[in-house]
């Protein structure tokens, strides 16, 4: 059925200043909004991810609500990104998709989510000759996404490829002043050797790129997964104030495995790469 405001066209009609205009039709601003979340791989158990059904019920979280809403409100006049830090469970996912979600839906931006992970799965897959994906096809919407949503940075086990992957990406999002929110499970501890620390599981290069295009934001409170069914924000206060349970420290996984310069040889074969804008060598360095 064609929409009864403007026919089926896209465009409907207005009066401006006492004058016949078309303007863009709410149904055409639906359709591209549909597009844009299509495109964005949102996982369907966050897929109603809003700032309004955030539950900020402490300090750290009404902080890091307030800067995501700030966030949403200038995009896209915006010049750092947000990174997430906290426990499994607090809401960092929420809040991220949350930004995406509003930037897409209501300034019809560009927007990507990817688990850090699943990403770098993605890309490994197009090294496979039988695959005819290649991998500029899939870093291409990373790199260029006006916001990306990268979850969960750190919990691939660290190798060089790994680093130099995630390198050209952030660095590459980094000098096209491209906005990127991160979220960590991991901790700003100075110490190289703790696996508990972010430093030990980016690197000390990652690390200092994105303090530069970044706003760190600590968040804690109660762990959603502890929620009974059908719980409500009473339950994770409740939760909040009985306190989290003293988790174990992930086992130590940065490693030192062989070079792997499949990334530098993709370069020397693809011209695609050079639009990538990546220097070769170390990503970006
Ligand atoms: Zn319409």
């Amino acid at each position: 059925m064609a929409c009864p405001l403007c026919d089926g066209t896209g465009w409907k009609p207005v009066e401006i200043d006492g004058v016949q205009r078309v303007a863009r039709c709410d149904c055409w601003r639906a359709k591209v909004g549909e597009t844009l979340m299509a495109g964005a791989h949102i996982p369907s158990r966050y897929q109603r991810c809003d700032l309004e059904h955030f539950h900020a019920y402490n300090d750290k979280l009404k902080q890091a609500l307030a800067h995501a809403s700030r966030l949403c409100d200038a995009f896209p006049v915006v010049d750092r990104g947000l990174f997430l830090l906290g426990p499994p469970g607090v809401g960092k996912t929420h809040l991220a998709v949350a930004v995406l979600r509003h930037v897409i839906l209501k300034k019809g931006a560009r927007g990507i989510f990817y688990d850090t992970r699943a990403l770098l799965k993605l890309i490994r897959n197009t090294y496979d000759p039988n695959n005819r994906t290649e991998e500029r096809d899939v870093l291409r919407p990373v790199i260029e996404a006006e916001l990306l949503v990268l979850d969960d940075l750190g919990a691939e086990r660290t190798t060089d490829w790994v680093d130099e992957t995630l390198n050209l990406i952030v660095n590459t999002r980094y000098s096209e002043r491209r906005v990127t929110i991160f979220t960590s499970n991991y901790d700003l501890i100075p110490d190289d050797t703790d696996p508990r620390s972010l430093l030990f599981r980016v690197g000390a290069r990652m690390l200092s790129r994105l303090h530069e295009m970044c706003d760190f934001l600590h968040i804690d409170g109660a762990d959603y997964r502890e929620m009974p069914p059908n719980g409500t924000v009473d339950d994770l206060i409740a939760l909040w104030k009985m306190g989290r349970p003293k988790e174990k420290p992930p086992l130590p996984s940065r490693s030192g495995g062989p070079v792997r310069a499949q990334l530098r040889e993709h370069k020397e074969r693809q011209d695609g790469r050079a639009e990538l804008k990546w220097t070769g060598g170390k990503a970006g360095s």
